[in-house]
């Protein structure tokens, strides 16, 4: 199976690795939106989070928590958007989950995750509520 996320993560192509452990490795967005924009991917192949075996899931959350304090210790930025494109509709360019890591200052004119999308259902929280549990 052809996959560039398992290619760098086993280092048969070259990337810029910040952080690795025994589950995941960080490296820097080839195409950054801010200084230090890292990914995170674990080293097993899961399209996304559905896909990733339970017991990997808190090994690659620590990994973006160890990462995202090397960002702010060695960038010293004044936060952070953590988020995953999940699927084709979201932006997932590569088939194997990532998590990016991205930066923000003080007037980087970027938008908060709620500026991604605007397309509520029309129906009330109440609806959608009793949609998901029941
Ligand atoms: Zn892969």
């Amino acid at each position: 199976m052809e996959c560039l996320f398992c290619d760098l993560v086993s280092k048969k192509k070259p990337s810029h690795i910040v952080y690795e452990d025994d589950s995941a490795v960080a490296m820097l967005d080839i195409f950054p939106r801010s200084q230090g924009h890292t990914i995170v991917v674990p080293k097993v192949h899961a399209e996304t989070i559905l896909d990733l075996p339970d017991d990997q899931v808190g090994p690659l959350f620590l990994a973006v928590k160890k990462m995202t304090q090397i960002l702010k210790n060695k960038l010293n930025p004044d936060g952070f958007t953590i988020g995953i494109n999940h699927g084709k509709v979201s932006g997932q360019a590569i088939d194997h989950l990532h998590i990016h890591i991205i930066p923000r200052f003080k007037g980087d004119n970027g938008g908060s995750i709620h500026t991604i999308v605007d397309n509520p259902s029309g129906m009330s929280l109440e609806e959608v509520e009793e949609k998901i549990i029941s």
